[in-house]
């Protein structure tokens, strides 16, 4: 009996630190991956004439070459992709660049997810 629970005991130490070495090797990894798509020119598909003149425009922003989603395409955002929250009337975009909020009258306080700040839609749509 003592020898099954030293044998189980040492398994788990074993496992355990391989546990241990593949979390380093994944948060190493995803370092990598953010380092690549902080570099991407972030490329997105070309959106269908169907797609551009349909009303709940439900297409994701999944970068064709770093394989990152940013949500939503947005037919009238800047980096093509919808936004719903600025910081001192400015909006950031994907590439990091921030932007001018478009409107004249706008509220921050208002902002949610329940309108892009470029076209209106809700974060929530199918
Ligand atoms: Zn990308
Ligand atoms: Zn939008």
């Amino acid at each position: 009996m003592v020898k099954i629970v030293q044998k189980i005991s040492e398994e788990g130490k074993v496992i355990k630190k391989r546990i241990e070495l593949v979390e380093r090797d994944i948060s190493e990894l995803e370092e990598d991956l953010k380092s690549i798509a902080s570099k991407c020119p972030h490329e997105f598909r070309e959106l269908t004439d169907k797609e551009k003149v349909d009303r709940w425009m439900s297409v994701d922003a999944h970068c064709l070459i770093c394989d990152n989603g940013f949500g939503w395409r947005c037919i009238k955002s800047p980096d093509h992709v919808c936004h719903y929250y600025s910081n001192d009337g400015k909006v950031e975009l994907i590439d990091g660049t921030k932007v001018d909020v478009p409107w004249s009258d706008y509220d921050a306080k208002y902002e949610s997810e329940d309108g892009c700040i470029f076209c209106g839609m809700p974060d929530e749509r199918k």
